[in-house]
């Protein structure tokens, strides 16, 4: 039979083949969400779970707010879908102009993409693309950073620095250079805010342009701060030198901010909070806190300009690239109501106003079990523990179950518990993170 009968489909938990998921351990024992609201899920046995995580770093705005879940539903009501290809609807416009005015400095043309990935290959075409309409063919490198995330696409795994999301997939996109990692634990231990030490680490650039020479690199792309692999801050005048670098060789530096813009670091991005302005800089997650997927990269006037300058005829596309659900209708609204919110609520400025707090009271942490490393910027921390020897990641894996248990999400990254709640929160909630998440690391094998 052809057509199956899909009222009678099994509803069990095999089909559902989950991404960055142990699935055969979760499977027997499952973690359901059924409900949000705030800084709370609830779970399917009913219990609340504080969201130490904002989900995956993207309810910015706290769960099920009440003007952007309108929003959404009027716009699905209202305009359910219009291409962006040849077409257009009104909100693309708007939302557009409002992210240009977010952000600081001449980053003024928005790409509408619809996650981080995306957002990420998009900004690498672009500066391919871009050095090619200049008259810099040659210009085809890209370099990354060991220990970058930059999702999951072929461009963003290429320039990335985890090796396991790296080594299964083939030879990746050629012509890729890295830079090191900024992050040492033993100049480095317990940082709050930038670490003094490892500036000098920008200097490696310098090192690549030697060895590849500048006519060969089109774009630089790092994390101004590393979130995926544990909250690595950048050393105290690290952005700056890679900025002069970059643009003493003619290099486009683009900035991965799909976790740090929108509020992560109380300001509308790291580019405003570290005062380093790059050519782009690519977002997602918190446009939309995380309602709807969406991602954006915010191009420089100059780039913009270029293409529109070498495109020929009127009537020539400008730039070969764009997805079915560029600027979609219901993400557009999403997003204009999530940065309303933002505005009128002063969500940024609460997260400013509370990074100290935030810093002290994770960092009370310190001396725990196990705990050799604690580091905090902005609404971001990150509680590394020693490995068990012979199985690493799974001391912090522990972690994530206990805090169920618990009533706290967890977020783990290897040997490392990471967390970045929603930026509606009170002092109130970051003591009962302490709270719970001393009292995992006290029962914690
Ligand atoms: N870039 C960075 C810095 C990220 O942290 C992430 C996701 O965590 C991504 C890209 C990928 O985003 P997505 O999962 O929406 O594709």
């Amino acid at each position: 039979m052809l057509t199956k009968d899909l009222a009678s489909a099994p509803n069990d938990l095999e089909s559902f083949w989950m991404p960055f998921t142990s699935n055969r351990h979760f499977k027997k024992n499952p973690r359901m969400l059924v409900k949000a609201k705030g800084l709370h899920y609830t779970t399917q046995d009913g219990r609340q779970l504080l969201d130490a995580t904002a989900g995956l770093w993207c309810v910015n705005a706290g769960h099920a707010h009440p003007k952007i879940v309108e929003a959404i539903q009027n716009q699905a009501a209202d305009l359910d879908f219009a291409p962006s290809f040849q077409w257009a609807h009104p909100k693309s416009f708007e939302l557009a102009s409002r992210l240009a005015h977010l952000f600081p400095g001449d980053l003024d043309h928005a790409f509408f993409t619809n996650s981080g990935s995306e957002s990420v290959d998009t900004a690498l075409k672009i500066a391919l693309a871009y050095q090619r309409a200049k008259g810099q063919g040659t210009r085809t490198r890209l370099i990354g950073r060991e220990r970058g995330y930059h999702g999951v696409g072929f461009g963003g795994i290429s320039v990335g620095g985890m090796v396991k999301n790296r080594m299964y997939f083939g030879s990746l996109l050629a012509g890729v250079d890295h830079l090191p990692h900024t992050y040492s634990l033993e100049h480095q231990a317990y940082s709050k805010g930038q670490p003094a030490w490892g500036a000098h680490l920008a200097d490696e650039l310098e090192r690549l342009v030697a060895l590849h020479d500048a006519s060969t690199i089109a774009a630089v792309i790092v994390e101004p701060v590393a979130g995926s692999t544990g909250v690595l801050a950048p050393p105290v005048g690290y952005l700056q030198r890679l900025r002069e670098i970059t643009k003493k060789h003619g290099i486009l530096l683009i900035f991965d901010e799909v976790i740090t813009a929108y509020g992560r670091l109380g300001k509308s991005s790291a580019v405003e909070y570290f005062g380093v302005q790059p050519d782009m800089i690519t977002t997602a997650k918190g446009l939309t806190s995380a309602t709807i997927p969406m991602g954006a990269v915010m191009v420089s006037k100059e780039i913009y300009d270029t293409f529109m300058e070498n495109g020929g005829s009127e009537k020539a596309i400008e730039l070969f690239h764009g997805y079915t659900y560029s600027a979609h209708p219901i993400a557009c609204a999403a997003a204009l109501a999530t940065l309303d919110v933002y505005r009128d609520e002063g969500v940024f400025e609460n997260a400013a106003s509370l990074e100290g707090y935030w810093a002290e009271a994770i960092h009370s942490l310190k001396g725990k079990p196990n705990v050799i490393d604690i580091r905090t910027i902005g609404i971001m921390a990150a509680v590394e523990l020693s490995s068990r020897a012979g199985a690493p990641a799974e001391r912090a894996y522990d972690a994530m179950l206990l805090g169920y248990e618990k009533g706290i999400m967890l977020r783990i990254t290897g040997d490392t518990i990471a967390m970045s709640p929603p930026l509606v929160l009170t002092k109130a909630h970051i003591d009962e993170i302490v709270d719970k998440l001393g009292s995992v690391l006290d029962e914690l094998a």
